[in-house]
């Protein structure tokens, strides 16, 4: 067994640092991955920093995780050493309950296995994510990534894509609906250029007219700046889905009164502290639903990649090494990334 080099957070306090550990030995239908990237998401940040007081430390950050096959378990049918895979969120989950038995294994009755942070259903063992050059994940959670596309920007499809295309595909964008975005941040920018893909009139939500080319760029017909009362007012009752992405507490009436009858808000940004709860009467004059989603099962993640490398989308990346890790939690925090960091991992086998 070979050594995994990564970094860890082993308290609140402190910043990642280098870290080592063995993999644990192939069960059967086990796929051991040589990571190649991995991309940087909000949620590392929250959990390195214990900041939704369920971390155990150490703790290994790292769910939008691309990599080689470099071995099998024997009873492995789906991969072989060579295979370039993704692996997200999720690495195991009860696969009984209802929720896994529809293929959602994201809303696992019994809790899914996070990439990190998780337990391992057969040890106990905590999981390490893919701030790591190593990785063993049961093939059930390993996802075939299209050769042709950037792996380094497919990273990111596996959380921010995921997260963005499930609500997307739910509520049925495509030729003819009207889809709001709000935020452009890592997630709104996927959800720009998924909605774009699927045929949809794409119409972004930000509070900086300074997004308002680059939003254009990747797909957006119309942008609207959300503190523009007149801007807003233009497109009341006419929106089929809106896509909230934004994490941070806000107002959520006047996204609302922007759907037509029978449209949906969904939620996909998790806010430290709730929004406050929006005016009922907003909701019941149209019969519209205020909704949530959670990342995405496995077959649709997959659905997503395999969308994903038809239409040649990847994420709009700045890549960095493992060492300056640090630097990009800070400039993370202050939204200065176009649009999400990703992790080489050659800088750890140097
Ligand atoms: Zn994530
Ligand atoms: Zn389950």
């Amino acid at each position: 067994m070979t050594t995994t080099h990564a970094y860890a957070a082993t308290d609140a306090q402190s910043k990642l640092a280098p870290f080592e550990f063995q993999r644990r030995e192939l069960r059967e239908h086990d796929v051991h991955i040589e990571v190649l990237f991995c991309g940087v998401c909000h949620s590392d940040l929250h959990q390195a920093r214990n900041e939704w007081k369920n971390t155990m430390f150490p703790v290994v950050p790292g769910h939008e995780i691309v990599g080689r096959v470099t071995k099998v378990g024997p009873k492995v049918s789906k991969y072989k050493a060579g295979d370039l895979v993704g692996v997200g969120c999720l690495v195991d989950s009860c696969r009984t309950c209802a929720s896994c038995q529809e293929g959602l294994e994201q809303y696992c009755e019994n809790g899914f296995v996070g990439t990190y942070n998780g337990q391992d259903r057969v040890t106990g063992a905590v999981t390490y994510g893919g701030y790591s050059t190593q990785l063993v994940v049961d093939e059930a959670f390993v996802l075939r990534v299209p050769e042709n596309l950037d792996p380094a920007g497919v990273a990111p499809l596996l959380c921010a894509g995921i997260t963005t295309y499930s609500p997307l595909r739910t509520w049925g964008a495509g030729p003819g609906k009207k889809v709001g975005i709000v935020g452009l941040g890592g997630l709104g920018h996927m959800g720009v250029k998924l909605a774009h893909a699927m045929g949809a009139h794409v119409v972004l939500f930000t509070t900086s007219p300074s997004k308002i080319d680059d939003a254009k760029r990747l797909g957006a017909d119309e942008v609207v700046i959300s503190k523009n009362q007149a801007e807003m007012d233009a497109h009341a009752n006419s929106f089929d889905l809106i896509v909230n992405t934004v994490a941070a507490q806000h107002d959520l009436n006047p996204f609302i009164n922007l759907l037509k009858r029978d449209g949906t808000l969904t939620l996909v940004g998790a806010p430290e502290h709730d929004h406050p709860s929006p005016q009922v009467f907003n909701l019941i004059m149209k019969r519209r639903r205020l909704a949530g989603s959670l990342i995405g099962g496995i077959a649709e993640t997959q659905e997503m990649l395999d969308f994903c490398g038809k239409h040649g989308i990847t994420s709009d990346i700045e890549m960095i090494p493992m060492q300056k890790i640090n630097e990009a939690y800070e400039r993370m925090l202050k939204s200065d990334v176009k649009y999400r960091f990703v992790i080489d991992l050659d800088s750890l086998r140097k």
